[in-house]
């Protein structure tokens, strides 16, 4: 994309409204304008990265063998009279009549209306495990809307549900939902650290949020130091093997780790002191094991192997899709801005002319970006007739994590600039050089050809 082509609205004052960095700095670059109180229209570089992020969270459900489907964000409201919760849910749902003055509501999570699927298609056990998820909308009528896209009333989320013959394998699939999250996350660049949560009403142990620390967040969470050293890395996993996931779940949520709701002060003085820790997090997902809690009110069951109908074993497992951007941005930025992830920047690289106009240099940065397209990447080129300080200070606001810097003085001697924006280290080499290290950086994010092939 060329920069005087694409439409990117950076402020150039702090907004009054942000009371957190990473909504300030998605208003300053450009990336979100709120339309009312908790809704926000996804400007084009905003879109780009939730984008991202969902294709993340697309791949790595559909790698642990979770079927994507979409459900609509209109729900009708008899459903939820059927598993009781259209009169519990209270004023966080917004609820809607028809031209027919028929109940609607805009839905805050879906339990209800995949059980109603399942019903109407499964009859039997044979037709177990099987786990559905969609991304979609979701309005929940918060009573305090803030931080921008992290607490907001319209949010993207990513929504599965299992449906299992018996608990042990509903306890498979909510280990197969850790595993896959955690490389979820990791794939955003993100430490999200699992810990024990409430179970609420139905209670029990089988629920974990994942908390990214960030002194911002709403949650308020205590852990044992050593867990932050855990990380999955790109160890291969074999889905269906139970053991396999059993073990991943032990390793990660053997260490102490809960947020408030569960904390227990025994258990955390059991704690090395040194290793104690209190911070506080963004819950940036929730996995949940619920047993046949909508299953049997709502007549969700299948033949077994008897031959007798019995309630499916459920669970519903979350991920924050909109979130996650604040969460992203929170956990990585300077005093300059945004520093992406390069696992869900909205350009990889951003190519800086420092002589808009200059034929050796125009010739130069249009053939870079040519071949950095040609390879499969997504380059932003800053063509417009602007200083070299104002160009600088846009890229290091919208935090693409490599830069391209073109110059007469460097091209004179064949060199342009690579610059990280993590680092601030720059290193001087030939334009080629320059595609070729940005191409093996991306490589492995991408999954892009090896070098001659
Ligand atoms: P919270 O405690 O933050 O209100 P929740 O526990 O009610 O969230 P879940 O039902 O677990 O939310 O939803 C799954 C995920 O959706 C959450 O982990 C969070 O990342 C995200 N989420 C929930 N509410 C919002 C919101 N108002 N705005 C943006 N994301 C949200
Ligand atoms: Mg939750």
């Amino acid at each position: 994309m060329r920069l005087s082509r694409y439409f990117l609205p950076v402020l150039k004052e702090d907004p009054k409204e942000a009371q957190i960095v990473s909504h300030r700095l998605m208003l300053r670059a450009g990336m979100i304008k709120q339309q009312t109180a908790g809704i926000y229209s996804w400007l084009p570089m905003g879109f780009k990265v939730l984008r991202r992020i969902e294709q993340i969270v697309h791949e790595e459900q559909v790698r642990a063998g979770h079927i994507p489907m979409l459900m609509p964000t209109l729900q009708p409201a008899d459903l939820w009279r059927e598993s009781g919760r259209y009169d519990d849910y209270g004023e966080e749902m917004l609820r809607v009549k028809d031209r027919h003055q028929r109940d609607l509501l805009y839905g805050p999570t879906n339990e209800e209306m995949i059980t109603d699927i399942f019903r109407s298609h499964v009859n039997s056990y044979k037709d177990l495990p099987l786990t559905l998820y969609h991304i979609q909308w979701k309005f929940r009528d918060e009573i305090r809307p803030r931080f921008g896209v992290m607490r907001g009333r319209e949010f993207l989320m990513k929504d599965g549900y299992n449906f299992d013959l018996t608990k042990e394998a509903a306890l498979h699939a909510y280990n197969r939902h850790l595993v896959s999250y955690l490389r979820s996350y990791e794939r955003m660049g993100l430490q999200a650290i699992p810990m024990r949560a409430d179970g609420g009403p139905i209670g029990g142990d089988y629920t974990h949020e994942f908390l990214v620390l960030a002194e911002t967040g709403e949650s308020e969470v205590f852990y044992d130091s050593a867990i932050t050293d855990l990380s999955f890395g790109d160890r291969q996993i074999d889905y269906d093997d139970v053991a396999q996931c059993q073990s991943v779940l032990e390793e990660f949520t053997s260490r102490y780790a809960r947020t408030d709701e569960t904390h227990d002060e025994a258990a955390f003085h059991r704690i090395p002191e040194e290793r104690r820790r209190s911070a506080r997090g963004i819950e940036v997902g929730q996995i949940f094991y619920f047993g046949t809690k909508y299953s049997e009110p709502m007549g969700a069951t299948v033949v077994g192997p008897d031959g007798s109908r019995v309630p499916v074993h459920m669970g519903s497992h979350g991920i924050g899709v909109s979130r996650l951007l604040g969460a992203i941005i929170e956990a990585s930025h300077d005093d300059k801005g945004i520093i992406w992830p390069e696992g869900v920047t909205p350009f990889h690289v951003g190519i800086v002319n420092l002589k808009q106009g200059d034929g050796s240099t125009d010739g130069a940065c249009e053939a870079i970006y040519a071949e950095l397209k040609s390879r499969g990447l997504d380059p932003l080129y800053d063509d417009r007739e602007e200083r070299a300080g104002a160009k600088f200070a846009t890229a290091d606001l919208i935090g693409l994590p490599w830069r391209i810097t073109v110059g007469p003085r460097g091209l004179a001697s064949n060199k342009v600039e690579v610059t990280s924006r993590r680092s601030g280290d720059s290193v001087e080499m030939s334009p080629r050089d320059a595609v070729g290290r940005i191409c093996d950086i991306y490589r492995p994010i991408l999954g892009l050809p090896a070098p001659g092939s």
